[in-house]
């Protein structure tokens, strides 16, 4: 594992048994410190501002990423950071929230198709419909038959994007139960972030193995060969900042992408006065 790339470090391979304790969510690769990272950091954002502009410009590709994470674990601090500087109008980013009874009365996949980007699009799902085998198992909120269906049910919604030009990328931000406490601590000591504070969350990390266990899974039954899972160490938030960024910047360098010549013959044009 140690001499894989960067962007290939912290992919879950398809098919091979993962265990959520193999991964420490401390490990920082071969980096040390915030310091060392910063120049390899800044340098795949700047190449995702021009990817990103050419992924608009070329017009075939979307690119879809999948952020999970227990709370606190980083989804906001990510997004805010790798994609500061990328044109906000390619970019579409969507929470998913607990359900409203319109969306309850449908599907579960269908608030979740109906945001998926568009060609030329990145979109980003601050929660997905992960959360559908995660907080809905943990709370028993449909019975085990339902949620199990699911894996395969996502596996293939997957798979039909894929097929229709999305590329999928889910990342998992690992952070300790340890690390928790000490942000939500840090949220509690700070008044301007109380409002991030919600005593409910405490219920959720009373529930930790429990939805070690099911983020297991997940990553089990849903990391596919068309839909990876990357389980990323995010104790360090540098160190997940600087992952997500090269597997960003690597998957859209794998796309050769090219700007689409004119329509027309611009040769002879002459801009009048
Ligand atoms: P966040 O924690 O993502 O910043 P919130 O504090 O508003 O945002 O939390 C959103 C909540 O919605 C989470 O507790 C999450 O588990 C819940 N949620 C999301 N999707 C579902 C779902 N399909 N069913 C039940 N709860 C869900």
């Amino acid at each position: 594992m140690g001499d894989l790339p960067l962007h290939e470090r912290h992919l879950i391979p398809p098919g091979k048994r993962f265990r959520l304790r193999d991964v420490d969510p401390a490990d920082t690769g071969d980096y040390k410190d915030k310091k060392g990272a910063k120049k390899q950091l800044e340098a795949d954002r700047a190449e995702l501002i021009r990817l990103q502009e050419l992924l608009y410009a070329e017009g075939k590709h979307a690119l879809l990423i999948v952020i999970q994470a227990m709370d606190t674990g980083g989804k906001d601090g990510l997004i805010r950071h790798v994609m500061r500087g990328v044109n906000p109008q390619g970019c579409i980013v969507s929470s998913f929230k607990v359900p409203t009874p319109e969306e309850l009365a449908h599907d579960y996949l269908w608030r979740i198709h109906k945001v998926v980007p568009p060609r030329r699009m990145i979109g980003i799902f601050n929660r997905s419909h992960y959360e559908d085998v995660l907080v809905v198992r943990v709370h028993n909120l449909v019975p085990k038959e339902v949620w199990q269906q699911r894996y395969e049910q996502i596996n293939q919604f997957e798979k039909h994007l894929t097929e229709n030009g999305v590329t999928i990328l889910k990342f998992f931000l690992h952070i300790s139960k340890e690390e928790q406490k000490r942000r939500l601590q840090a949220r509690l000591d700070d008044p301007t972030k109380h409002w991030k504070f919600s005593v409910g969350d405490l219920k959720e990390r009373a529930r930790w193995d429990e939805y070690m266990a099911a983020y297991e899974d997940a990553v089990n039954l849903t990391g596919t060969p068309w839909a990876p899972w990357y389980v990323v160490p995010a104790d360090h938030k540098w160190y997940r900042n600087l992952v997500a960024a090269r597997v960003l910047v690597e998957t859209l360098h794998s796309f050769n992408m090219q700007y689409p010549p004119s329509a027309e013959d611009l040769s002879k044009v002459v801009i009048p006065d």
